[in-house]
């Protein structure tokens, strides 16, 4: 199957699905509705069946979708992702519990490394995650094959520690820092920013 097929919206369903199916399919569960998926995920049918279509013809009417043969597509398509090698520069409050959470529940992404400039974090490890200085960041990130950089720099070196992580070849980051990143067509930016999703929700519930 060719992934660059698969629209940008339903590949970012995809860990959420494989996750539940995975799920269904340790309790023994065997085959399962969209509208069933639809309730437990609160994404609506029409885009389950929808997103499920660029995998082939895997629902049945009256039958619903086979558990395992979804998890067999699903995981052929995300393979690809798990050769992405992650890893994080910043570790401070978020990013120590990014590397202690390190994703072990969800999918086989981990992060292989971090960097700090603070000598008393440099050298040690925190939930199996060796912090190096940000001064051999080039070269570890070179000599390591990382493709994946999560940023959880203050945001007044974040633009800095970007170009250097673009410079090194990295082709995806994960912004947790408020700052918009500028990097070349190429690099992909993922957006996190924590605060304004709390001020949002927050702006939503009182209007
Ligand atoms: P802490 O309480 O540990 O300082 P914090 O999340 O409040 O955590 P921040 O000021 O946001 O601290 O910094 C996050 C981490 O980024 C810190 O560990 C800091 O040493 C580190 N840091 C600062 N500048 C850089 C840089 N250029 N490259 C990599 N890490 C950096």
């Amino acid at each position: 199957m060719d992934e660059n097929k698969i629209p940008q919206a339903t590949a970012k369903r995809l860990p959420l699905y494989y996750r539940h199916l995975n799920n269904l399919n340790q309790q023994g569960k065997q085959r399962i509705s969209s509208k069933e998926l639809s309730e437990a995920l609160k994404v609506d049918p029409a885009t389950i069946r929808k997103d499920f279509s660029y995998f082939g013809e895997l629902g049945r009417k009256g039958y619903g979708y086979d558990i395992q043969h979804l998890i067999y597509f699903f995981r052929k398509t995300l393979d690809q992702d798990e050769i992405a090698r992650v890893a994080l520069i910043g570790v401070g409050n978020l990013g120590t519990a990014l590397l202690n959470y390190n994703f072990i529940k969800n999918n086989n992404t981990k992060i292989e490394i971090a960097f700090d400039t603070n000598d008393d974090k440099i050298g040690t490890t925190i939930g199996g995650v060796p912090i190096y200085s940000v001064n051999d960041l080039e070269k570890e990130l070179k000599r390591t094959d990382i493709s994946v950089a999560i940023l959880t720099v203050p945001m007044h070196v974040a633009d800095e520690m970007t170009e250097r992580v673009v410079t090194s070849g990295i082709e995806g980051i994960l912004n947790f820092t408020p700052a918009r990143l500028s990097v070349p067509d190429s690099v992909r930016v993922h957006h996190i920013d924590l605060s304004v999703e709390l001020q949002s929700l927050i702006y939503f519930l009182k209007n």
